[in-house]
């Protein structure tokens, strides 16, 4: 008996859960197929060598997955403009500069940069891309104290990574050392709050949905009219929570990886709301981006354990 659909083994191809999840597939199904034999193998995808961006959905093109925390950034257009989704770590400006470049033309200018939430993996190059392209960057307002590096709110929403090694390495620093360290990282000059309720800034036609947990303000962004959900570190397809899983890189869904979540009770409860989203398109943060039409259907079968519980 299958124990979410109630369906016996001997009749599985009934199964709607085990249907979709055979047809689920990633951005590239060939990808998917190499992941599936090569799991055991996969190696990341060595620096300065991804591919351009890639049309995932109906104006949102995925830049990535690169290098070993397999990082990906999304552009997102709107009419004549556009925006940029999280903005990889504080070396990558000119890896996404340059997809920018061959998509929208050298001298374009995002509307807006939008970031999931403010860990360095997606906030890294926030300043110097916003300084360059003379745009603001937004996020949740429970979002906007780590974006200012205030000390305080680090240790409030540290994970247990923070708490074990970051956060004894910051103190050991002194006050004014690390006052001086956290003033650099500070994103305070361009960011800006949003309200989630409000409608995305430069995305009309998208929605914020609260995914907080791996961060007090962490949110996910969603396109109703064909489902397209782009995730952060809400929801990943690299197995993160396993020793083996995160050496090897060995693709497949997850949440956030718990060693660097605030609080991983809230964090099933958001995986739990974005699988009710039953989305078409899964553009996570780390690792390749989900379509095909078991990718609801693969999604509530990973999120039923965390609703149950
Ligand atoms: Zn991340």
């Amino acid at each position: 008996m299958c124990s979410r659909c109630w369906v016996s083994p001997g009749n599985a191809s009934s199964c709607e859960l085990r249907r979709g999840m055979r047809e689920q597939t990633w951005h590239d199904p060939a990808e998917y197929r190499a992941d599936r034999r090569m799991a055991g193998m996969t190696r990341p995808t060595p620096e300065g060598t991804s591919a351009a961006a890639r049309e995932i959905a109906a104006d949102v093109f995925c830049l990535g997955p690169w290098g070993r925390t397999q990082t990906d950034v999304y552009f997102v257009r709107s009419g004549s403009s556009w925006v940029l989704i999280d903005a990889g770590w504080a070396n990558d400006a000119s890896r996404i500069k340059r997809a920018a470049c061959s998509l929208f033309g050298a001298d374009s200018r995002p509307a807006a940069i939008l970031l999931t939430h403010c860990h360095p993996d997606h906030a890294g190059s926030a300043l110097s891309l916003a300084r360059d392209w003379g745009c603001a960057v937004y996020m949740h307002p429970d979002e906007l104290p780590l974006a200012t590096a205030d000390f305080a709110a680090i240790v409030a929403s540290a994970g247990p990574l923070d708490r074990w090694v970051v956060l004894p390495l910051m103190r050991a620093m002194g006050r004014r050392r690390r006052e001086a360290v956290l003033a650099r990282s500070s994103l305070g000059e361009v960011a800006r709050m949003f309200e989630p309720g409000a409608g995305v800034p430069g995305l009309p036609g998208w929605r914020c949905i609260p995914t907080p947990g791996h961060t007090p303000g962490h949110v996910s962004y969603f396109r109703p009219s064909d489902r397209v959900l782009i995730t952060g570190d809400a929801l990943v397809t690299l197995k993160v929570n396993s020793w083996s899983g995160l050496l090897l890189q060995r693709p497949g869904l997850s949440g956030p990886p718990w060693y660097t979540t605030w609080n991983r009770r809230a964090a099933k409860e958001s995986v739990g709301r974005l699988a009710c989203h039953e989305p078409s398109v899964l553009a996570v943060g780390h690792g390749r981006p989900m379509t095909g039409a078991g990718t609801a259907a693969a999604l509530s079968a990973y999120a039923a354990p965390a609703r149950e519980r």
